[in-house]
């Protein structure tokens, strides 16, 4: 069983920013920014080349939900999912990161 799937089944502790039926937003056990929340759904997809339009029709909504509750959705946030190893995956369930909190530097970054 993947970590993250051990994380929805109670096995990991974690700290639950926001959950429903289908998903669960938790902190990043290594935030790389002021806010660094991490999306998945709670059955096992593994990256997003796998998930259906179903589940992306409702995770869409959760997301925009959870940068509410982080209250970011004025001020902005980064929203990155990595595939594959090429994408720098390393948690083989899909998830996506919610970075926020402060101006952010980097890659797809004008300056
Ligand atoms: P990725 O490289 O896109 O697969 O990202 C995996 C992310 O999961 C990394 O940012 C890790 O810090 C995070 N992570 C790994 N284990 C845990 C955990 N037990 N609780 C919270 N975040 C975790």
């Amino acid at each position: 069983m993947c970590i993250f799937c051990k994380i929805v089944n109670g096995e990991i502790p974690n700290n639950t920013v926001l959950e429903d039926e289908n998903f669960l937003a938790f902190d990043d056990i290594n935030p790389q920014a002021k806010i660094h929340t991490i999306v998945i759904p709670k059955a096992h997809v593994e990256s997003f080349g796998d998930v259906s339009a179903d589940t992306m029709s409702k995770m869409t909504p959760f997301i925009q939900e959870v940068t509410e509750k982080l209250n970011v959705s004025n001020s902005g946030y980064r929203l990155i999912t990595n595939i594959g190893s090429d994408g720098g995956q390393e948690v083989p369930h899909l998830h996506f990161h919610i970075l926020a909190g402060e101006p952010l530097r980097g890659l797809v970054n004008k300056s």
